[in-house]
């Protein structure tokens, strides 16, 4: 692409892969510049496997019966096209950035910038047994499929009262990975499964299981304490500085000699870029842990046509990675910003004297299940109990969007105790 083709953005191609968290931010940050600075000639093309964007951070709440699978789906495409967007539903397959082509399974798509925002996939970190015996909390469907075996054992344990009373648990449900995603839902199994149970004492046994001497991954330990004081009163198990080993068809063994009866294992212990990302590495640009590096405004080093965002970026400074979680609120935040370089760039040429990026982090925040949720404010401030819990209530509210979705989810929180021990949402594996 030559200077004058850039300043008047003859045809300019932009092409995203990936409409998640930093995808959608992106888009829809640019159609405001676009607006704004009445920029034309610009094409742009956003494409994605599904026609939905899913809202993660609620994903543990479908697989514990407490939000429609429906609510935190979010049709993308509808929203992309009412900005004046392509929307391509195919399967990204490859990226070919010395001809600036994407291969897909619709074709071939030209592209004079390329946005890369891709987000990640389950890691099982080779352990023995993941891929067969247990469920990850990535997909939609997994976490359909987690909700369908927790109503079943519910469902079996209802139907036993008073025929066959016994002094173990039922059943064992195991959580391996302590870092957010996996506190919330060994905590809200835990409410889930013994709130329901319709007994007097536990009926069901919840462990969490994490490499680490810490939880949330937060390297604080007065966090982690509290956060683990919190879930043991819940009634869950926690193994701290526990590895697993192999997960076979009925028990979880652990590297130091620990076994756990159970065939009901739920995987949330990290994720890793796809094939497709971590390839470009033969393509010329630099990766660290299997994210593409980039410099401060979210360019890939080794191509200056390509933006990362998201999980699969990780941002230098001064040559140096910096530690930005791979979060959602970094993929929206890192959308918006590469939404306004982009502008930038087309309306000056360049990028010289345009601000780094800089991550505003506001905090960590776990919601542990009925009540109870600790909050760690970016000030310090830890938050816990009912506070803790409202804060999180009302920050995941306000980020469900468009408002239709949220009015679902806020439906579901109030109609769902309500329903006492009967199941929520039927029995459906989309
Ligand atoms: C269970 C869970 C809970 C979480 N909770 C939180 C939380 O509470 N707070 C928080 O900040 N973060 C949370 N996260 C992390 C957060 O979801 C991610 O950091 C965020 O989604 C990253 O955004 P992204 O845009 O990079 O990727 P994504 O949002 O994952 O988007 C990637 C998109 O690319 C598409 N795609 C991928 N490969 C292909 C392909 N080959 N072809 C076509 N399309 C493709 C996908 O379909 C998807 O739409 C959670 C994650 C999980 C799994």
């Amino acid at each position: 692409m030559n200077e004058k083709q850039l300043k008047q953005h003859l045809g300019l191609r932009v092409v995203v892969l990936g409409t998640g968290f930093a995808g959608i931010s992106f888009l829809e940050n640019l159609h405001s510049r676009i607006r704004e600075n009445k920029l034309s000639g610009i094409d742009v093309t956003a494409i994605n496997a599904t026609d939905f964007m899913l809202f993660s951070p609620l994903l543990y709440q479908v697989a514990t019966a407490q939000v429609s699978d429906k609510h935190i789906s979010i049709h993308a495409s509808e929203r992309i096209q009412d900005m004046g967007f392509n929307f391509i539903t195919a399967n990204i397959m490859e990226i070919d950035l010395k001809s600036n082509k994407i291969i897909t399974s619709e074709g071939e798509i030209p592209y004079d910038y390329l946005i890369i925002s891709l987000g990640t996939e389950n890691n099982d970190f080779g352990v023995k047994g993941v891929r067969e015996h247990a469920i990850p909390l990535k997909s939609l469907r997994d976490g359909l499929e987690i909700r369908l075996i927790l109503q079943d054992s519910v469902k079996k344990d209802q139907l036993l009262i008073g025929l066959d009373e016994q002094e173990e648990p039922r059943d064992t449900f195991v959580v391996v990975g302590g870092g957010a995603s996996g506190v919330e839902l060994a905590g809200s199994i835990a409410e889930y499964a013994n709130a329901r149970s319709g007994r007097s004492r536990d009926n069901f046994r919840v462990e969490l299981i994490e490499a680490k001497d810490n939880l949330v991954g937060e390297n604080d330990i007065k966090l982690s304490n509290i956060i683990s004081d919190e879930l043991v009163k819940s009634g869950v198990k926690v193994r701290l500085s526990s590895k697993v080993e192999e997960i076979t068809g009925d028990e979880v063994r652990l590297s130091n000699g620990a076994t756990i009866k159970t065939s009901h294992v739920f995987w949330a212990a990290g994720v890793q870029n796809s094939k497709i990302v971590t390839d470009l590495r033969e393509q010329g640009l630099a990766l660290q842990s299997g994210r593409i590096l980039v410099n401060g405004n979210l360019r890939a080093l080794g191509s200056e046509s390509v933006f990362v965002l998201g999980d699969n970026a990780l941002p230098t400074f001064n040559g140096r990675s910096l530690s930005v979680p791979q979060t959602a609120a970094v993929a929206v935040q890192e959308g918006r910003y590469a939404a306004m370089a982009l502008g930038h760039l087309l309306l000056n040429g360049n990028l010289t004297g345009f601000p780094d990026f800089r991550f505003r982090n506001s905090g960590i925040m776990v919601s542990l299940g009925k009540f109870n949720g600790v909050c760690k404010l970016s000030n310090g401030i830890v938050l816990t109990g009912f506070a803790g819990w409202l804060l999180w209530r009302f920050v995941h509210l306000v980020k469900v969007r468009p408002m239709r979705n949220r009015l679902g989810v806020l439906w579901d929180w109030i109609h769902v105790p309500l329903l006492k021990n009967q199941i929520a949402f039927g029995r459906k594996l989309a």
